[in-house]
């Protein structure tokens, strides 16, 4: 059991109750933490069912949208300190750009995707770097399309690429404080997100065949590892991409049946 009694998690990407951040804050809320959520102002009405639901208290929730300064400094002057656990939850690309070929793909999409989904990233930790103590954990969602090239990822693959260099690079500048970040590389969950990627159904068929542990994961196999990156277990993990996908990163080539 990991205990995370006394740490306040603030979480950035809840927008349903399928949420991959929405799990991780129920399993850091169930291992002891408070939570804050930061969310978008287009999915309010689900924030305040969940927050209605007390399923998870939240200490204090605001809107934020992270490409908004006006916000993040609106969100970040009321927020309580200190923040040991920080959850980046949030990917963003037009819809479009899922519908067509990456040649196509114009300056303001990329950068749109790129700003939503990669650089965020650095305005949250700099926001929130002044109340957290040495300990901290910072934590972001990747997946395997940010490293190889998968079938109709496109545009947000690339963003995946530079999360994760992001990270490693977040990692080295703010070790010496005595903070980790992470990122957890899931493999296909259905959620809001995932519903812009084409096929999404025959990619999970395919995971549940082939994945060394023949099965594919939930959002709870991910709060999982987000508990353990924000508990004192993963002391000395930083700077790295931890893959939670039932092993199918590690196939070049499948058993054929
Ligand atoms: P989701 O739709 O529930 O969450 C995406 C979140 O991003 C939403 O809460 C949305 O409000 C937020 N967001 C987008 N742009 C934003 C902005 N400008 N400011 C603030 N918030 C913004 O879907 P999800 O699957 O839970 O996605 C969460 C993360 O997990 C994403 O980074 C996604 O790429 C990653 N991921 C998802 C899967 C999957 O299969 N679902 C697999 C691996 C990684």
């Amino acid at each position: 059991m990991i205990h995370l009694q006394g740490r306040h998690a603030l979480i950035f990407g809840v927008a349903s109750e399928e949420s991959i951040a929405w799990a991780i804050a129920k399993k850091l809320h169930q291992a002891g933490a408070r939570i804050s959520l930061g969310y978008q102002q287009r999915f309010k009405s689900r924030i305040l069912q969940l927050v209605k639901s007390n399923e998870v208290p939240i200490s204090y929730y605001e809107r934020c949208d992270v490409t908004n300064p006006d916000e993040m400094a609106h969100f970040f002057s009321r927020v309580e300190a200190p923040i040991d656990i920080l959850v980046h939850s949030i990917a963003y690309a037009t819809p479009e750009t899922f519908a067509k070929p990456l040649t196509e793909v114009t300056q303001e999409e990329f950068a749109t995707s790129l700003v939503a989904s990669s650089y965020s990233l650095i305005p949250l930790v700099r926001a929130a770097l002044p109340n957290m103590r040495p300990g901290a954990s910072v934590m972001t969602m990747s997946y395997l399309g940010g490293q190889r090239v998968v079938a109709n990822y496109k545009l947000m693959g690339i963003a995946k690429a530079a999360l994760e260099a992001t990270v490693r690079e977040l990692a080295a500048t703010i070790g010496p404080q005595g903070i980790r970040v992470n990122a957890i590389s899931a493999g296909p969950i259905r959620t809001l997100a995932a519903s812009q990627i084409g096929d999404f159904g025959s990619m999970l068929r395919v995971y549940e065949q082939v994945a060394p542990l023949r099965c594919s994961v939930n959002q709870d196999d991910v709060g999982n590892m987000a508990c353990f990156l924000g508990s004192e277990l993963a002391r000395n993990v930083t700077g790295q991409v931890l893959f939670v996908d039932a092993g199918y990163s590690i196939l070049a080539m499948a058993e054929l049946k």
